[in-house]
């Protein structure tokens, strides 16, 4: 029988991104500070296509907690930081799925960083 998930602090074992989090899964990563990992999405859909995620499993944006403030800050700064590095000066997409309706796919708050040629947003 399979058990529930295990949680090690706030990272689930069942959650693709704190997988990638831990270590469990590979990823391609552009930027990694405590509490924060930057990786290439693995369906790129602009030149330049980068998810930043939080360490701390935030299921979506509807569940940022006053706590998370400096976190969110950080995550935004972070954003910007790797737009720049990756030589878009020029600007960025900056976007985030909220829940299903909103299309997010993966339960775990991330914020899509696109930027250079870019297809249309998906539906
Ligand atoms: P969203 O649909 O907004 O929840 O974004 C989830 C994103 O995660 C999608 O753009 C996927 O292409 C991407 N993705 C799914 N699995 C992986 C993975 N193993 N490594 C990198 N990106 C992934
Ligand atoms: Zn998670």
């Amino acid at each position: 029988m399979r058990a529930g998930p295990t949680y090690h602090g706030h990272v689930s074992s069942d959650c693709l991104f704190c997988r990638i989090v831990a270590g469990e899964l590979p990823s391609d990563q552009v930027h990694s500070e405590p509490g924060i990992i930057a990786f290439k999405d693995i369906h790129p859909v602009a030149e330049t296509h980068i998810l930043v995620v939080p360490e701390k499993h935030i299921e979506d944006l509807r569940q940022l907690q006053e706590e998370d403030a400096e976190l969110w800050l950080r995550l935004a700064q972070v954003a910007n930081e790797v737009a720049a590095d990756l030589g878009h000066e020029q600007g960025y997409r900056f976007y985030v799925s909220v829940g299903p309706e909103g299309g997010q796919t993966v339960p775990h708050l991330h914020i899509h960083v696109l930027a250079g040629s870019m297809r249309r947003l998906p539906a």
